[in-house]
């Protein structure tokens, strides 16, 4: 029997009644658009994220874009954003030419590297956009403090990282701006495209409530008060993100279950884990290992009826779109872009099924991945970093 990457069949039989009583109430309100469903779904994922303002928005992509609208980006303000995530943290910067400047992510956990973040800061640093990666939850403390100390706007990228903590206080809360996805594959999944912010701060929840609506506010109807644009979150995405969302903590745990045991395996084999900080409590978006000579690996496992995916096989600071950017080599990420490797995880895999995968990798996988120079290339960049950074914090902003 093949395993797959990921197999919503069976998560889609538990709620199947539900769901299909919420596609029928949908219709037969005729509330298509807004109204009643996106309002609950926008309350129960705010107190899901233990943060006051939570609103629906089209996809995880745009949820980023209005992010940087709503801190007004003007062509030319740079943005920080983490050399190893997916495409769109960096695009939408782009997108509102804006500058992505890109810092290379920590070897330990894959997550922006907080010591060479004051480095790259400017006065034209308009925001950092820390990813949660693969679930984990990037290190807030230090890039907090940083933002703080610039007088910098702080958007976490949550799209992996739905219930995920930093120091017991969940995503989405953590900086000015949390942006989720609700691609299908993410742990909460729409039906489709659908996305959301979160935010501490009213006037931003209710600027990008305008902003996705056409620049409407409810008060006048009529008149479009900023340049919005339709972002909304559809009333039937909503009630779908509604019945599954009670169950998001409970997939959460069988999540970990499975990366733990995944780890378990691990533990004296060639294939690298990797680290969780002691202030994190992973979401276990995607089961990330590290291996050398990944590509032959994968192929071996595929052969097997494993199905595996590279999260991401190429770096964002090496895209094509930003080919016109200089940009300085990220060992890092680019050591990570060869050798990680997503494994089979999903709430209902089984525990035989973990144990399967884990075995073939482990005959598969026979030497660790050499880290030594990217390690070393750290290190150096580090020191740099700190000369470059000292003069920085004296400049006025
Ligand atoms: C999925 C994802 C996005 C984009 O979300 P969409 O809903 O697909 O637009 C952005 N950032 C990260 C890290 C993601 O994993």
């Amino acid at each position: 029997m093949a395993i797959p990457l990921l197999d919503l069949k069976q998560q889609y039989a538990s709620i199947r009644d539900e769901v299909l009583r919420v596609t029928e109430e949908v219709y037969a309100s005729q509330m298509f658009i807004l109204g009643k469903r996106v309002d609950d779904f926008e309350r129960d994922f705010a107190a899901y994220c233990q943060a006051p303002h939570a609103i629906g928005l089209s996809s995880g992509t745009d949820a980023l874009l209005i992010a940087l609208m709503v801190l007004d980006l003007a062509p030319g303000d740079e943005v920080i954003v983490p050399a190893y995530s997916f495409f769109a943290t960096a695009g939408v910067v782009d997108r509102l030419r804006g500058v992505p400047v890109f810092v290379d992510v920590d070897l330990a956990d894959y997550n922006l590297d907080p010591a060479l973040l004051e480095a790259r800061i400017t006065p034209r640093t308009k925001a950092i956009i820390p990813v949660h990666l693969y679930g984990q939850t990037a290190p807030m403390d230090e890039i907090n403090r940083i933002a703080a100390r610039h007088g910098i706007a702080v958007i976490e990228d949550a799209a992996q990282a739905h219930g995920a903590t930093w120091r017991g206080r969940r995503a989405g809360g953590l900086g000015d701006i949390g942006c989720f996805s609700f691609y299908p594959s993410k742990n909460l999944g729409a039906l489709g495209d659908a996305g959301a912010v979160t935010t501490n701060r009213t006037d931003i929840a209710e600027r990008i409530r305008s902003l996705s609506n056409h620049g409407r506010i409810p008060t006048l109807p009529d008149r479009h008060i900023l340049q919005g644009h339709n972002h909304r979150l559809d009333a039937l995405q909503a009630a779908l993100l509604s019945v599954k969302l009670p169950h998001l903590d409970r997939w959460n745990r069988a999540r970990t279950r499975i990366a733990d045991r995944y780890r378990e395996h691990f533990l004296d084999s060639a294939v690298d884990t990797i680290a969780i900080s002691p202030a994190a409590v992973s979401s276990h978006h995607l089961a990330v290992v590290l291996v050398d000579d990944r590509d032959e690996v994968r192929h071996g496992l595929n052969s097997q009826g494993i199905r595996t995916g590279v999260h991401y096989a190429v770096p964002c600071h090496l895209q094509p779109a930003f080919a016109a950017l200089q940009q300085a080599p990220m060992p890092v990420a680019e050591l990570a872009a060869d050798c990680i490797l997503s494994l089979p995880i999903f709430p209902h895999m089984t525990t035989t099924q973990v144990d399967r995968v884990a075995a073939a990798i482990k005959a598969l996988a026979q030497t660790r991945v050499p880290i030594g120079a990217a390690a070393a290339s750290v290190a150096t960049a580090i020191s740099s970093s700190m000369v470059a950074a000292s003069p920085l914090l004296e400049q006025p902003k």
